[in-house]
């Protein structure tokens, strides 16, 4: 306990009024900035940024019961904050519950991690341009056979 500001685990993150609170020990390494529009619609914002970590290693432990999911035509599933709305999870339709994507902007501490691709660049917004030199996918890139975000 550092004041939430630490580079090592547990990350801490949160929704926009506090209510609900999470963990994790370990954020896998796969973290890319989704341009899909339900991407840019739920977030209300250019693009997604989402992370992810195994089950094992992400837990909530504060205000799960306001967690509250919505389900899209396509079968993705979205949870966000009852109270606030803040965007705080995202599963693939075929997601076999392995991993837990995350908004990365939710997180309250620093990491050393770094986004490394951007996503469904297809249908980006087109009044935002791509200025980095990360790799950029038309659609979704696949691990596994498994598409991620
Ligand atoms: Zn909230
Ligand atoms: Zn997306």
């Amino acid at each position: 306990m550092n004041g939430g500001n630490t580079k090592s685990s547990p990350y801490t993150g949160g929704c926009l009024c506090g209510s609900i609170q999470y963990e994790i020990d370990k954020i896998e390494p796969r973290m890319g900035h989704c341009h899909c529009s339900m991407c840019r619609k739920f977030h209300g914002a250019a693009f997604a940024t989402l992370g992810e970590a195994k089950v094992e290693n992400f837990r909530w432990t504060q205000g799960e019961a306001l967690l509250t999911h919505y389900k899209a035509s396509n079968g993705t599933v979205r949870g966000f904050c009852k109270e606030c709305g803040s965007s705080m999870t995202f599963a693939a339709s075929e997601d076999a519950g392995e991993l837990v994507e995350f908004s990365l902007g939710t997180l309250n501490c620093e990491i050393d991690l770094r986004p490394d691709a951007h996503i469904y660049v297809g249908s980006k917004a087109s009044w935002f341009e791509v200025s980095d030199d990360l790799p950029q996918y038309e659609e979704r890139r696949y691990r596994e056979g498994r598409a991620v975000e």
